[in-house]
């Protein structure tokens, strides 16, 4: 088994920098939008890109989660982790909802994700953001913001630890 660690802190940080600047300027700021994350450490990448934003461009933006392990028993979820919408139920009816996720894969989670949205609420919009792509797409799906792409083998893995849930910020790429 080989490691080889693909992002430090300050790479994930940089790029965590980048993604929040790329989704003011592609949205011309951030009016309209939800950042929702994708079940755990989607959460904290959206949670992080919320502050860099608020931190750019002084406004806030509303951050959210999904639980997509519940979509498949009909109890799908999307909760606010802000303190924006106290606790409430996101609005995403007619928002911009920019989807948060650690790694791209297959597409079959952030097409569940976008299956789940679109029933709870027609989004204006849903766009995509991943810390790693790591491609072997097995559907028609591509992410507007990546923080790094990462070819890899089928049987490699991306580990993703964040300070939030694993105590340190590195991505790590594990083969055979
Ligand atoms: P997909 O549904 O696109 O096949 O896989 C993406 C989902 O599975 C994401 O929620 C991601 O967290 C997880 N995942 C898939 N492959 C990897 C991987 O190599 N490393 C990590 N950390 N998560 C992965
Ligand atoms: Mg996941």
């Amino acid at each position: 088994i080989t490691e080889h660690m693909i992002m430090d802190e300050m790479a994930i940080r940089r790029a965590l920098t980048r993604i929040a600047h790329e989704i003011l300027e592609k949205n011309k700021g951030v009016e309209n939008c939800t950042l929702i994350g994708i079940r755990t450490r989607g959460i904290y990448l959206a949670s992080r890109v919320a502050e860099r934003i608020l931190e750019i461009e002084g406004v806030p933006v509303p951050v959210g989660e999904i639980d997509i392990t519940s979509y498949r028993d009909d109890r799908v979820k999307v909760r606010s982790v802000d303190n924006v919408q106290e606790g409430g139920k996101m609005q995403i009816q007619d928002r911009k909802v920019i989807l948060f996720d650690d790694v791209l894969y297959t597409g079959r989670t952030v097409r569940a994700a976008m299956d789940a949205l679109i029933d709870l609420g027609r989004p204006q919009m849903i766009q995509l953001a991943v810390l790693v792509d790591r491609g072997h797409r097995e559907l028609p799906i591509r992410p507007d913001y990546v923080g790094k792409n990462v070819p890899t083998a089928k049987s490699e893995d991306i580990a993703v630890h964040l300070t939030e849930y694993d105590s340190k910020d590195e991505v790590i790429i594990i083969g055979q």
